[in-house]
């Protein structure tokens, strides 16, 4: 039996991906493939788009950004108005038209959001769930790539039929394989790799192509590296993984497990992340559980415990030391009745 008592943090966090895909009510339609038409053209600036900008979950929007921008407004096939950067709208067309040729059909989904609508999401999501359910399910206003216009959600058209979820779009990695080995070439990059998330904060989006200009794209692409990694802002390591041996969860379980973790420690600025290990099945144990659920109101049916090395940024705004070697760092998650898993406690 394991009685462990974190010290630093005691909230309890799921992890939230972004702005992306909060908007995917659409019906299942066979519309014919129409092209989209460009009816507005909004903004005007002197200033030059930085096609290479960060925006993450420790990086706002410029605050001159909106004002810079040139944006057109297009009608996706499924008559919903999307905004998108001029010259990443050009770039897409000519990446549209290349994949047709292949017979793989693209659209619009979700591109440009501003900040103000995050905004308005945030309030109306605080209003009717609370801030809890609005903090762990909307973007924090100003730091979601999507509000650049650079970042765009595509979903697909398979057989004449609208593929929006993101459930059935993972369900075609052969589609996406095609769709990302030609994006560099239009200036395109995968955003959020798998295994990076340690990094980006994201999990694997094979969805979300950001713009970066053509020389860019083909040079991250061809280092596989992520943005932040090939503009230096973070040492881009990839940390062991170690599964040890589990007669509970399976390899998969475990990787959306980490997945949450990694997430959350993209938000610790400057930290390099060594290791994450499984800590064992004993963890699960009943005194365990019943721990987690001191927490607070949810209630968790399930326990896991993963051990984390990591190294801390010379100038980390925290009560951690810095420049310092973090071993065997405890992370407790508990699983909810409905499957899904939150980061209830870290630290020593
Ligand atoms: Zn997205």
């Amino acid at each position: 039996m394991r009685t462990i008592k974190a010290l630093l943090s005691v909230l309890v966090m799921a992890l939230t991906l972004s702005g992306c895909k909060t908007q995917q009510q659409e019906p299942q339609t066979e519309m014919p493939a129409a092209d989209t038409e460009v009816i507005s053209e909004t903004k005007d600036g002197d200033e030059t788009v930085d096609y290479l900008v960060v925006v993450n979950k420790l990086n706002p929007l410029p605050e001159n950004w909106e004002s810079i921008i040139k944006t057109v407004t297009v009608t996706n096939q499924l008559g919903r108005e999307v905004e998108v950067e001029q010259t990443a709208y050009e770039a897409y067309l000519k990446l549209k038209e290349d994949l047709e040729k292949e017979g793989i059909y693209i659209d619009l989904d979700s591109v440009r959001r501003s900040v103000a609508e995050q905004q308005r999401i945030m309030d109306d999501f605080t209003k009717e769930y609370g801030a809890d359910y609005a903090q762990k399910y909307v973007a924090v206003p100003g730091y979601s790539e999507h509000h650049t216009g650079l970042a765009l959600d595509v979903y697909l058209i398979v057989d004449g039929k609208t593929v929006i979820e993101n459930s059935e779009m993972e369900a075609h990695p052969e589609i996406w394989e095609v769709v990302h080995k030609k994006m560099p070439e239009y200036g395109f990059i995968l955003r959020y790799m798998p295994g990076k998330e340690h990094i980006t904060g994201y999990g694997y989006e094979p969805w979300h192509l950001r713009y970066v200009g053509v020389e860019a794209a083909k040079d991250i692409t061809e280092k596989g590296v992520t943005l932040e990694g090939y503009l230096g802002m973070v040492k881009e390591t990839d940390p062991k993984i170690d599964y040890g041996n589990s007669s509970i969860y399976t390899k998969e379980e475990m990787d959306s497990v980490i997945t949450q973790i990694k997430c959350k420690f993209a938000e610790w600025k400057g930290c390099e992340l060594k290791r994450i290990r499984y800590a064992g099945d004993e963890c699960t144990a009943k005194e365990n559980v019943e721990w987690l659920n001191t927490f607070g109101d949810t209630k968790y049916v399930k326990a896991i415990e993963f051990l984390m090395d990591f190294h801390t940024a010379k100038d980390i705004q925290s009560t951690m030391e810095p420049d310092y070697d973090y071993n065997y760092y405890q992370w407790w998650l508990g699983q909810t009745e409905d499957g899904s898993w939150d980061i209830v406690s870290w630290g020593y």
